[in-house]
């Protein structure tokens, strides 16, 4: 069988067209997380230390609990009329450009630069900077920086540390390796600023966000010999706990550290469309089972969007997962 993988750009290719192009936009994912924000300003930020234009697209507003990221107030979803047409467009963390949102302008391929972690990532780029083996894409990012000699500044550090503590789940997940200790250490090293993402990050809930987490595990159900539980949260709930989507971010952990779970969903019907938060414990592969209904991830965490009813949701979800063994 012929091995079809894409071939991945090397950091020299990257460093090389970062140094050529004069202006950039860099792109993060709708629904933003620390990892497509803080890769993106921390590349941008570094960026503009070497003269160059940047500006940061992101089709939705900034997730409240991000809104302390150096830059973030720069990032909106109109790029300057005067912007140079042969600006790069980086696109950080998201396998393909479909990931960015519908506000998204056309662009042509030799224009894209592609960062990202992810598995199954579409190299959709002209350069295609994707290592999965990295912890974030912010992981990859300061590779690239590292490679450029750019100096680290506590705000890019911050960011960079933002992007490692969002997806290590806070130094938690399987992803932290020696490797990803060691750069998180000289980051701090270099002035990110740990306790201020903790506290932004991970320890600056809402009162509406701990009353939804009430409501949606009073809703979960356990199934397959209590291998898989699952939940929702819809515009009802919400509205009775003056929540919104951002609240809902904590649920999927719970129900996934519950005792013999396998793996977790949460279907987050709201807002016009149902999105489908999975995690996994190790064995079953929910990047796959993701995939299985157009959507994507990591091996332990992805996410999809589903077209249909909730119950059509639940029951399409099911069945991808008991195709990956669940
Ligand atoms: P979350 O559950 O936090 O929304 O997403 C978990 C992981 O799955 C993240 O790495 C995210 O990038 C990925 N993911 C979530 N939704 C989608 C989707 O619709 N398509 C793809 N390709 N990946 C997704
Ligand atoms: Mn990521």
């Amino acid at each position: 069988m012929i091995d079809e993988k894409p071939v991945a750009a090397t950091t020299e290719e990257v460093v090389a067209e970062l140094r050529k192009r004069e202006a950039f936009v860099m792109v993060s994912h709708v629904k933003p997380d620390g990892d497509t924000l803080g890769a993106g300003l921390a590349l941008g930020l570094a960026l503009k230390r070497l003269g160059k234009r940047v500006h940061y697209f992101q089709g939705e507003s900034i997730p409240r609990n991000l809104r302390f990221l150096a830059d973030a107030d720069l990032v909106s979803n109109v790029v300057p009329a005067d912007f140079p047409s042969d600006a790069l467009w980086v696109f950080c963390d998201m396998s393909d450009t479909g990931r960015a949102g519908e506000t998204l302008p056309q662009l042509s391929r030799e224009n894209i630069l592609d960062i990202d972690h992810h598995l199954g990532n579409a190299h959709f780029g002209a350069l295609n900077y994707v290592l999965p083996h990295e912890c974030s894409t912010g992981t990859c990012v300061m590779h690239l920086l590292r490679a450029m000699n750019v100096p680290i500044t506590p705000e890019i550090a911050t960011c960079l540390l933002t992007t490692i503590m969002t997806d290590t789940g806070g130094f938690m997940h399987s992803n932290t390796t020696p490797e990803v200790l060691m750069l998180s250490a000289e980051l701090i090293g270099s002035g990110a600023d740990k306790e201020q993402i903790t506290e932004e990050i991970f320890a600056n809930k809402r009162f509406p966000a701990l009353k939804l987490l009430g409501r949606a595990l009073g809703e979960a159900k356990m199934a397959h010999q209590g291998r898989y539980m699952w939940s929702f949260v819809d515009d009802a709930m919400l509205a009775e706990c003056h929540a919104d989507g951002e609240d809902t971010e904590e649920i999927i952990g719970y129900l996934r550290s519950v005792e013999g779970v396998e793996v977790a969903a949460l279907f987050k019907a709201y807002d016009g469309e149902i999105r489908v938060s999975l995690r996994s414990s190790g064995r079953i592969n929910v990047q796959a089972a993701a995939s299985r209904l157009g959507g994507g991830g990591h091996f332990r965490a992805s996410g999809l969007t589903y077209v249909g009813s909730l119950p059509d949701a639940i029951a399409a979800v099911d069945a991808a997962l008991v195709a990956e063994g669940l």
